[in-house]
């Protein structure tokens, strides 16, 4: 099943997500406050939520 990250437009798989198996609140919050309308059941692709973690200062997952 085709999925279109909210954030960056890109049609990606549904098991590229990451958000959904890997809850990370903070990443959650920053992507909040740039994008008030999105909500955590949307999902991002990794290259979004790897975009945020590291604007946190957040290490790459392995
Ligand atoms: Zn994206």
């Amino acid at each position: 099943m085709d999925f279109v990250c909210p954030l960056c437009g890109k049609k990606i798989e549904r098991d590229v997500l990451s958000i959904k198996n890997h809850t990370d609140e903070h990443v959650i919050e920053a992507i909040k406050k740039k994008y008030p309308k999105w909500a955590k059941k949307d999902g991002t692709c990794n290259k979004c939520y790897d975009f945020y973690r590291k604007q946190l200062g957040l290490k790459n997952r392995a």
